[in-house]
């Protein structure tokens, strides 16, 4: 509907060009004004400058945009002058206007509004003898050459120490009077103030107030255009991916006035509870108020409705005379204004079909509408409204899908701090918001130390420099983990997201010191021991316990997911090692086990020392030993599996990471693991330094562990298959599936297939009973994805181990990325980090063709994958496209992504 010479757009009773399709052009605050003009809705006349105005504003400068603009302007401040019956720029009853930046997303940092404007010495004089209340006047005029003045002519604090320069003086005129409310000021205090703001405009800018209606108008729409490029609104631009050439759109409007006595004021309203998402309309207005005074907190709001203001009295312990006399409601006060509210809501929020947050402004007794949009609200109100709407049969089941944001889902599955205690609570370091959650603990450093400070029955927050797999079980018993260095992909936090657990990473201002053992933030320092909390969903850490709230899973959530998997194609796993996880993974709906980490079994209890038992043994009779110790604990481990996932498949992967992780590498744990092992420390740290790889993670691990020592294969191949008879003798479903990681070639898989095949036939022989497996691989190295038909040929299924896949197909790893991934994202050389959303173009691409070569020779191979991928929105909508059969996640992480899944289905994965 853009036309090349068309660039301002009216709304009005008379004619109202643009719609609410329109974002794009006029952006949403003006397509929304013409909706609403066009629903019938009162709305004060006014018309839209569009965004491309404000690109040629940034390619050509001012001028430029008064040539092209110059004429469509005045046809427009004409148009309104006809609607609302008066003339810009007429002394005796001047048209005042407001003008209100608008890009097509809100964005915070552009822009404030300048109400008002038109106002001048004369004109003040004809709008007091016009509406017959001079301090209505001269409380207008105080508002614009406030607003004017910081906002357009930029005088603004000086340092960040400096308070705003004009309510410094109106302080000091308050002060002066002796009163504490701006209400209380008279005519004459108001006059005083102008006098004062003009005189500090010319001491701080060198030039006088503008006087000129016309001047004023083309400073503040220029304003708009400008602040576009400010720093606020280029930084809020960059974090949240609004490109420099969207532009803003101005809007010019006829002011209409909340200011004008005791019939007149203004308010924000939801259409439903914005925190809760119960259909409850609610908001809070100002008698003889204007523009944002009801959110700048210079009076106590009142309450909307009758209900939320008892509510509000309640938790405010005001006395219900006390409310109706001094905070009464605008359904008490006003109850034919409030009328028409509840029925211009109702309308909105039926013709959107979605939570409305609106703006409006009663002058003497009449209602107007200053803005409509869909409002923000927490992920609990996400999936309430969705799912009420969808019963009210506003909204269809696919659209009930599409709106809840699956990452936000996360909000409903961990406990959450108290908002009201959170306010009071003090910031004393900020980290990355790793995983979500509350938590509130003693500090402790050690992993050790944290298991027995809980086994005394005490809560703790782990803090550590960073952490590592030796750090697991202190971290599992944790409230919460707080590291100093890391991304979010780091240890800690990959760990603590895949445990559900609360976790700030790379709080860069946290200094640990572990032999003091205290934590230095600035100049404070905090010892072992202090209580502190952390929000996982914002990154703050906070000093003392902020008290916490079980979050609470409605009947919605549950239907939400049901309706999720009504219509989604791609089944959803979990990556669960203990029997725990898989429980958990369970109750969210996980449909089998797409990824065990033996190793991390390996840690528990005494296994770490047969474990280690194995790694010394210097000979094959001394490793099966070990190994012969380590089969019972394994067999268990997965007899509890089987038992949890019963009826669903278990992906088990054999023996992964490199041996080194399994030994201390400082002396003084050398010095223990020798004396626990009776042997001389220098045999310890002999085998340690053996065991020294200059890049563990392209060295002996995976299947080349399995290969050097297939006595280990051998040993956990049993231990699945003796679990796997055991549990179907007690009745259970076993569906058990062998994956081989990090294979390169078919000559590696089948020499793994081989033993497994062996072992498995030597068990059944013993037993004399046999029971159906799968033997498959994962498909993590580029080679494999390369031959991915050869490998198809010989495994009954594929498992990409994205994360890996993505660290050789990059060619950096995922443990030290951090120190250049931030800085290439910033400088757009990715968009993303490729270890948190998969990249489609590159790694993505691997994955395609590793599908396709595949199936073409097993057309039925089972494909999944068992990245940290799996559980991210975006890479599940593009593995949907892909052909996959399921993702597997972090438990925590599964109906995020079911709901992702249903939402590749409902729009065809784009
Ligand atoms: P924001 O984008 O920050 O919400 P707005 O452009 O909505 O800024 O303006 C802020 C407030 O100014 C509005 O909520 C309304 O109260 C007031 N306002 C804006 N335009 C007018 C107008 N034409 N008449 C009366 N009040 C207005
Ligand atoms: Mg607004
Ligand atoms: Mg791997």
């Amino acid at each position: 509907m853009a036309s090349e010479n068309k660039h301002v757009y009216v709304f009005g009773q008379s004619r109202t060009d643009g719609d609410a399709k329109m974002k794009n052009l006029l952006g949403g605050k003006g397509a929304n004004l013409a909706e609403m003009c066009r629903l019938g809705i009162r709305v004060p006349s006014g018309f839209t400058i569009s965004t491309e105005v404000c690109t040629v504003y940034t390619k050509q400068g001012l001028d430029a945009v008064k040539e092209l603009i110059r004429a469509e302007v005045t046809q427009g401040i004409a148009f309104i002058e006809g609607e609302m019956g008066k003339r810009f720029g007429n002394a005796d009853d001047p048209l005042l206007l407001s003008v209100r930046s608008g890009a097509r997303a809100s964005m915070p940092g552009m822009m404030d509004t300048i109400l008002n404007l038109g106002l001048n010495d004369e004109a003040v004089a004809g709008l007091a003898a016009k509406s017959g209340n001079e301090r209505f006047a001269w409380d207008s005029y105080r508002r614009f050459v406030q607003m004017y003045g910081d906002v357009v002519m930029g005088l603004k604090p000086v340092s960040k120490e400096e308070h705003d320069p004009f309510e410094v003086i109106i302080d000091a005129v308050k002060h002066q009077k002796g009163v504490a409310l701006d209400t209380e000021l008279e005519t004459a205090d108001l006059k005083e103030l102008v006098n004062r703001f003009k005189g500090l405009i010319r001491a701080r800018v060198g030039r006088e107030f503008p006087t000129d209606p016309w001047e004023q108008l083309w400073g503040s729409v220029m304003a708009v255009f400008q602040s576009w490029n400010n720093e606020r609104a280029q930084v809020y631009r960059e974090l949240n991916d609004i490109p420099e050439s969207w532009g803003t759109a101005v809007n010019v409007q006829a002011m209409v006035f909340g200011n004008l006595g005791s019939h007149s004021g203004t308010g924000v309203a939801f259409t439903r509870d914005a925190a809760t998402g119960e259909d409850l309309f609610n908001g809070e207005f100002l008698i003889n108020a204007q523009g944002e005074d009801v959110v700048a907190g210079i009076r106590t709001p009142q309450q909307i409705t009758l209900e939320g203001s008892r509510r509000w009295a309640e938790l405010a312990v005001i006395g219900e005379d006390e409310r109706r006399a001094k905070y009464p409601s605008l359904e008490e006060l006003m109850p034919d204004i409030y009328k028409q509210l509840i029925e211009a809501e109702t309308k909105l929020e039926r013709h959107y079909a979605d939570m409305q947050d609106i703006e409006f402004t009663i002058q003497e007794g009449r209602l107007w509408m200053l803005q409509t949009r869909n409002g923000k609200r927490t992920g609990a109100a996400m999936v309430r409204i969705a799912m009420d709407m969808l019963r009210q049969g506003l909204i269809d089941e696919k659209e009930a899908l599409r709106r809840v944001n699956p990452e936000r889902l996360n909000e409903l599955l961990h406990p959450v701090f108290d908002p009201a205690a959170m306010k009071k609570a003090r910031s004393i370091a900020h980290g990355l918001p790793a995983s979500p959650g509350a938590a509130t603990g003693q500090i402790v450093f050690f992993a050790d130390e944290a298991e027995e400070w809980v086994r005394k029955g005490r809560r703790v927050v782990l803090v550590r420099q960073e952490t590592s797999p030796e750090d697991l079980r202190g971290m599992s018993v944790a409230q919460g983990i707080l590291t100093a260095r890391g991304g979010m992909t780091s240890h800690a936090a990959v760990v603590a997201r895949g445990m559900g657990k609360c976790c700030v990473s790379g709080a860069g201002a946290v200094h640990v010191n572990y032999s003091a053992r205290t934590m230095t933030i600035g100049s404070e320092t905090f010892k072992e021991g202090e209580w502190i909390s952390l929000n996982g969903s914002t990154g703050d850490v906070y000093l003392g316990q902020v008290p916490t709230k079980e979050a609470e899973l409605t009947g919605d959530f549950g239907a939400l997911m049901e309706l999720a998997d009504k219509y989604k194609r791609l089944g959803v796993r979990a990556n669960a090692d203990t029997p725990a996880d898989a429980k958990a993974a369970r109750g969210f709906g996980a449909t089998g086990i797409g990824l065990c980490r033996t190793e991390h079994m390996f840690f528990e209890g005494d296994r770490i020392r047969a474990v280690r038992e194995m790694i010394l043994a210097d000979d094959l009779p001394g490793r099966r030993r070990a190994l012969a110790k380590l089969l019972p604990m394994q067999r268990g481990d997965f007899e509890g599996l089987f038992r949890e996932m019963s009826g669903l498949p278990v992906t088990i992967r054999l023996l992964d990471p490199p041996l080194h992780e399994f030994v201390p590498h400082d002396e003084a744990n050398q010095q223990i693991m020798a004396e626990e092992m009776n042997v001389p420390l220098g045999v310890i740290k002999l085998r340690v330094d053996d065991l020294h790889e200059f890049n563990p993670m392209m060295g002996h691990r995976g299947c080349r562990l399995g290969i050097t020592y297939p006595e280990i294969t051998e040993m956990q191949t049993r231990a699945i298959i003796e679990a796997a008879l055991n549990m179907r003798k007690q009745g259970h479903d076993v569906k058990a599936e062998i994956m081989i990681p990090l294979v390169g070639t078919v000559r590696e898989f089948n020499a793994q297939a081989n033993v497994i095949r062996q072992t498995a036939a030597a068990v059944f022989q013993e037993r004399g009973e046999e029971i159906a497996y799968m033997i498959g691989t994962m498909i993590e190295t580029p080679r494999a994805a390369l031959i991915a038909d050869s490998i198809g040929a010989q495994a009954e299924f594929f498992s990409f181990g994205t994360n890996d896949l993505t660290q050789m197909t990059m060619g950096f790893s995922r443990d030290d990325a951090g120190k250049f991934l931030p800085h290439y994202i910033k400088g757009g050389i990715y968009e993303r980090d490729p270890f948190q959303s998969i990249d489609q173009k590159g790694v993505g691409l691997l994955v395609k063709m590793a599908v396709e070569k595949g199936r073409s020779v097993r057309p039925k191979l089972k494909v999944g994958v068992c990245g940290e991928h799996g559980g991210d929105p975006a890479s599940v909508v593009f593995f949907h496209g892909c052909g996959l059969d399921y993702v597997s996640c972090s438990p925590f992480r599964v109906p995020i992504a079911r709901l992702a899944a249903a939402q590749a289905a409902v729009d065809g994965g784009k």
